[in-house]
C-alpha cells in the first residue's frame, strides 16, 4: 500500500520533500504503508493547480447538470470498490468492517448522489423583481476550497465538504489526517478515471503545521475544518485574520434521554450502536446516557449487559462491535479519563480495562461509568472512545437541563414509545441535530453543531450554501438575460 506521489492538477507528482508518514496498523501496532508528508512546496502546487482550475478551467464555467453526470460517475466507481476501500479505512484507523462499509463508504456516496441529484435542480440563478427594479440573483462556486479532515470517518467527512464544493463549481485541496492519508489515494484513483478536470481535486497528506501553511493560503478562498474543538479556534482565528470564509464542523458530547415511557429493549438495541458508533470514535456518539430516577438502576443494569456483550474484536472480523482505537496517543487519553472517572467518584460498571486476548492493538475494554454527575470530566469531555456515562434524572426539565449543560451541542437523542414527546424535547434542547429513536442525521437536512460545536452546516441545501458566493446583478428595466 505504499505510495510516493501526491495527486495534483490530476496526475500523481513527485513530493518536493524527502519525509514520509508511516500507517500504522490500530490492530497489529505495524507499519502498513508509507506515504510522502507534504512539505509547504507541495501546498502551493496543490494551491496553485486549484487556483488556476477554478479561475481559468472549465468546472466552475459547465453546467450544474455536466458537473452531476461527473460527480455521478465518481460516485458510481467508489461503490464498486467499496470492499477495497471500506477495508483500507478499517485498517488504516481501526473501524469494524461492518461499519465501515455502511458508515465509511456508502454513507459517503450517498452524501455524492445527494449532491448530485441537488446540483441537478438547485436554483444557481434566480429572477427578482426587485424593489427599486429587476435583478439577477447568482450562486457562484466560492473558490478554491481548503478541505481539512479528521482520521475517525476520513472518506465520509471528505465527501461532506467534496460533494458540496463539486455541485458549487468550486475546487478543492484536500488535506487528509496523517493517520489515515491510504483512502485518499483511493478516490484520488476514481476521480481521475471519472474524469474530473485537472485541478479540481489535489491531495496533500499532511499534518497539521502545513495544514496550517493551506489555511493561511492567500490563494485559498475557503476552509472547511473537521476535527477537535481546540483546533477549530486556531483555525478560526487564522480565517479571521484574513476575513476568509470557513466552517467548522468541532466536537461533541451528546446525550440521549431515556424516557420513563420508553420500552428498554428496543431502546438499548437502538442506542447501542449510536453510542459505541466507530470504536466511540464518533463526534455524534450518544456517550451522555440520561435515564430518570426511577428507573436509573433499571438502565444501568440493561446498559451494562449490552456494554459488556459488544464484542471487541479485530477491524476486519465482521463479527466485531468495538475494534481498536485509532492510536497510541488515543488509548492514552481514553485510559487517562477511566481513571480521572474513577478519581471523581463515578461508579465503574463494565469495562475500565484493555481487554483480554490481545498482546498487540490499542484495544481498551467498552465501559459504563453510572453515579456520574453532569459536573464530571467524563460528563464534560469528549473522550472520542468507548466510553459510556449513565447519569441519573429528576424529571423531564432536568433531563433537558443536563443535556443543555454543555459547551457542545453537536447532536442528541430521545428515547420513547410517545414520540410527540420526543419532539418536544427535541425542541428544547440546544444541539444542531437530534434523534427520536435513532439518530439525528439525514444527508438532505443540515447537520452541525450549536455552540462550541462549531460553526456552519454541512449536508442538506444548506451544506451547499456553505460553498456559493450570492451576487445580485441589478438589470436594466424591461430587459430578460439569456
Ligand atoms: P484534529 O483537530 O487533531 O485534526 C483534524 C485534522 O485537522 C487533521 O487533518 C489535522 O492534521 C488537521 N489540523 C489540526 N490542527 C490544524 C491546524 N492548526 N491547521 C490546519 N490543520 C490542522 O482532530 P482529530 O483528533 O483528527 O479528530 C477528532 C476530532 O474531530 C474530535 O473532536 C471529533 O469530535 C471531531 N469530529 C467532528 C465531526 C463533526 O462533523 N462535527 C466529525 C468527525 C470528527
Amino acid at each position: 500500500m505504499n505510495r510516493d506521489k501526491f495527486f495534483i492538477n490530476g496526475d500523481w507528482v513527485d513530493p518536493a520533500g524527502n519525509d514520509t508518514l508511516a500507517v500504522i496498523s490500530p490492530a497489529t501496532e505495524e507499519v502498513i504503508a508509507k506515504v510522502p508528508d507534504a512539505t509547504t512546496t507541495d501546498v502551493d502546487r496543490a494551491v496553485a493547480a486549484a487556483r488556476a482550475a477554478f479561475d481559468t478551467g472549465p468546472w466552475p464555467q459547465m453546467s450544474p447538470a455536466e458537473r452531476a453526470d461527473v460527480m455521478a460517475t465518481i460516485s458510481g466507481l467508489l461503490q464498486a470498490r467499496y470492499e477495497e476501500i471500506a477495508q483500507t479505512i478499517s485498517e488504516e484507523m481501526g473501524s469494524p468492517i461492518s461499519f465501515s462499509v455502511m458508515g465509511q463508504v456508502f454513507a459517503a456516496t450517498m452524501v455524492l448522489d445527494y449532491y448530485t441529484g441537488l446540483a441537478r435542480e438547485y436554483a444557481f440563478e434566480e429572477r427578482r423583481p426587485g424593489v427599486l427594479g429587476p435583478t439577477l440573483v447568482r450562486r457562484e462556486g466560492v473558490g478554491v476550497v481548503g478541505a481539512i479532515v479528521p482520521w475517525n470517518v476520513p472518506l465520509f467527512v471528505t465527501m461532506l465538504k467534496l460533494a458540496p464544493a463539486l455541485a458549487s463549481g468550486s475546487t478543492v485541496v484536500l488535506k487528509p489526517a496523517p493517520e489515515t492519508p491510504l483512502n485518499a489515494y483511493l478516490l484520488a484513483e476514481v476521480v481521475k478515471e471519472a474524469g474530473l478536470p485537472a485541478g479540481v481535486l489535489n491531495i496533500v497528506q499532511a499534518g497539521r503545521e502545513v495544514g496550517e501553511h493551506i489555511v493561511t493560503h492567500p490563494d485559498v478562498d475557503k476552509i472547511s475544518f473537521t476535527g477537535s474543538t481546540v483546533a477549530g479556534k486556531k483555525i478560526a482565528a487564522l480565517c479571521g485574520a484574513q476575513l476568509k470564509r470557513c466552517t467548522l464542523e468541532l466536537g461533541g458530547k451528546s446525550a440521549a434521554i431515556i424516557l420513563d415511557d420508553a420500552d428498554l429493549s428496543t431502546t438499548i438495541a437502538g442506542l447501542m450502536p449510536n453510542a459505541l458508533m466507530n470504536n466511540g470514535e464518533a463526534c455524534v456518539a450518544q456517550t451522555r446516557i440520561l435515564a430518570s430516577r426511577s428507573r436509573y438502576a433499571e438502565v444501568v443494569d440493561a446498559l451494562a449487559a449490552a456494554v459488556a456483550g459488544s464484542k471487541v474484536g479485530e477491524p476486519l472480523d465482521p463479527e466485531t462491535v468495538v475494534g481498536p482505537l485509532f492510536a497510541s496517543r488515543q488509548r492514552d487519553r481514553v485510559e487517562g479519563y477511566i481513571a480521572k472517572g474513577k478519581e471523581e467518584g463515578a461508579r465503574l460498571v463494565v469495562g475500565g480495562g484493555r481487554p483480554a486476548g490481545f498482546d498487540k492493538g490499542w484495544y481498551v475494554e467498552p465501559t459504563l461509568f453510572a453515579d456520574v454527575t453532569n459536573q464530571m470530566t467524563i460528563a464534560q469531555e469528549e473522550i472520542f472512545g468507548p466510553v459510556l456515562v449513565a447519569i441519573p434524572y429528576d424529571d423531564v426539565d432536568d433531563a433537558v437541563a443536563i443535556a443543555n449543560d454543555s459547551d457542545y451541542g453537536l447532536s442528541g437523542s430521545v428515547w420513547t414509545s410517545d414520540p410527540q414527546s420526543g419532539v418536544d424535547i427535541a425542541r428544547r434542547v440546544r444541539t444542531g441535530t437530534y434523534g427520536i429513536n435513532g439518530m439525528g442525521m439525514d444527508f438532505s437536512s443540515p447537520f452541525g453543531g450549536f455552540k462550541q460545536s462549531g460553526v456552519g452546516r454541512e449536508l442538506g441545501p444548506e451544506g451547499l450554501e456553505g460553498f456559493l458566493e450570492s451576487k445580485t446583478i441589478v438589470l436594466p428595466a424591461g430587459f430578460e438575460p439569456a
